[in-house]
């Protein structure tokens, strides 16, 4: 079984971040004095769905592996979420992940419930050919829930267009007619939307800009970037178009540091055509990946893995901004400690929604076969984030009582799906 960081075992680690997910939104039910048949239905998870199939492997020989896909709640439309592919996939941590998917699409308000899925397997230890059978038996295994008016998969840790285009197919296939429109994060050549490959790290570039409008903006701010993936890679990027002085990028193996701002198109270019971060030449110094979290910055975007920033090492971060790339990297009690000192907290249920918000963008395309142009998808993108971010800051200064945005995001986001349950009623 594998272990995290803080070597814990990958089930406990798991629970640690379904009892995050849960903390938040206990909190969010007290303040909004939520009655218990809201708590009850909130907390309850639709459809949990646990697999183990067997993938012929390349030598003859075959692994049994194990995948979940779970859907924590529909009131709002068809549920939407990532697959993960991981070591550390466990049911906590996908049911955590699926519910934060819930309160994010109702944040940026999109019409869809919360999902998520995942198979336990390091994604780099298997072949090409192995992680093709791997996904088109997982896919097989999962077609029963998923489908585009009920259950609409996405990439994730692990995952990337590929591997939802042989996702497609495997559905299509077993349909007997291209569906486009039961995954997202697809190649453009078959239907995926221009914009949605960066469109996580664009929607984290739009919120913070927004945030920072009225005190100068972009530009100049020195941030350090934790992770350098899909999210924290394509932020990077794009915070220095933006006029963001990024100092400091890590990946698991290595951090980079320098004055003045790295080279991070370069960087990203580099990793994107395969290579290791630590293989890249531009100017930089190393530093160990741990203290990009610690680093003296305005802004600092946690962009890796949950349960990053905990109580074990809160204390010891310095920026005075940070806003979450990643899903839950921070604890409750690492919150309760940032919150304390005054650090602003951005909220990963609002920040890095632009991924789930092009993802709906490319599943209206994909059910009408059409095409929007990629400066339309960043327009649409942008207004969605900003919305969603003014109603969020404005909620926050709305009466006398305490808060921050995560609490004003957990509010909202809660609001909506419990606005979506009592119109429709319970059936039967
Ligand atoms: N995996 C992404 C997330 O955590 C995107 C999900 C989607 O596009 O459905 O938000």
């Amino acid at each position: 079984m594998a272990t995290t960081v803080a070597g814990l075992s990958s089930a406990e680690a798991g629970d640690a971040t379904l009892r995050t997910a849960l903390e938040q939104f206990h909190r969010a039910a007290d303040h909004l004095k939520l009655p218990d048949k809201h708590r009850e239905i909130l907390t309850s998870f639709k459809t949990v769905y646990e697999t183990e199939f067997p993938v012929e492997l390349d030598d003859g020989s075959f692994r049994v592996f194990k995948g979940y896909r779970v859907h924590h709640n529909s009131a709002r439309g068809p549920v939407k979420g990532g697959i993960r592919y991981a070591p550390m996939v466990s049911l906590g941590e996908v049911k955590a992940l699926a519910m934060w998917m819930t309160w994010k699409c109702a944040v940026v308000d999109v019409p869809f419930g919360g999902a998520k899925g995942g198979v336990i397997v390091d994604p780099h230890s298997v072949s090409r050919a192995e992680l093709q059978n791997l996904t088109r038996r997982f896919t097989s295994e999962i077609a029963p829930i998923i489908g585009p008016d009920r259950d609409i998969p996405a990439p994730d840790l692990g995952t990337n267009p590929q591997v939802m285009a042989w996702m497609m197919d495997t559905y299509s296939i077993q349909r007997g007619y291209t569906v486009p429109g039961v995954v997202t994060g697809k190649p453009v050549a078959i239907g995926g939307s221009e914009g949605r490959f960066e469109a996580t790290g664009r929607g984290i570039m739009y919120v913070l800009a927004e945030h920072l409008r009225e005190s100068g903006g972009l530009a100049g701010r020195r941030v350090a970037v934790h992770g350098f993936g899909n999210v924290g890679g394509v932020t990077a990027k794009l915070l220095t178009q933006g006029g963001a002085i990024v100092e400091y990028v890590c990946d698991r193996d290595i951090g980079l540091y320098r004055k003045g701002g790295l080279d991070t198109f370069s960087a990203y270019a580099h990793v994107q055509q395969g290579n290791a971060l630590a293989t890249w030449t531009g100017e930089a110094e190393r530093v160990a990946p741990e203290d990009v979290l610690y680093a003296d910055v305005d802004v600092l975007v946690p962009a890796a893995l949950e349960n990053t920033i905990t109580a074990a090492n809160a204390s010891r971060v310095r920026a005075p901004l940070i806003i979450e790339g990643a899903n839950g990297p921070l604890t409750t009690e690492a919150d309760d400690i940032l919150a304390e000192r005054g650090v602003t907290v951005i909220p990963d249920i609002l920040a890095n929604a632009g991924g789930v918000t092009v993802s709906y963008f490319e599943w209206v395309q994909s059910r009408d076969f059409q095409r929007w142009r990629e400066d339309d998808v960043n327009a649409q993108l942008q207004r969605y984030m900003v919305d969603a971010y003014r109603g969020v800051a404005g909620r926050c200064v709305v009466g006398a009582d305490r808060c921050n945005l995560r609490e004003a995001a957990q509010w909202i986001g809660i609001e909506r799906v419990i606005e979506a349950t009592e119109l429709r009623g319970i059936f039967p």
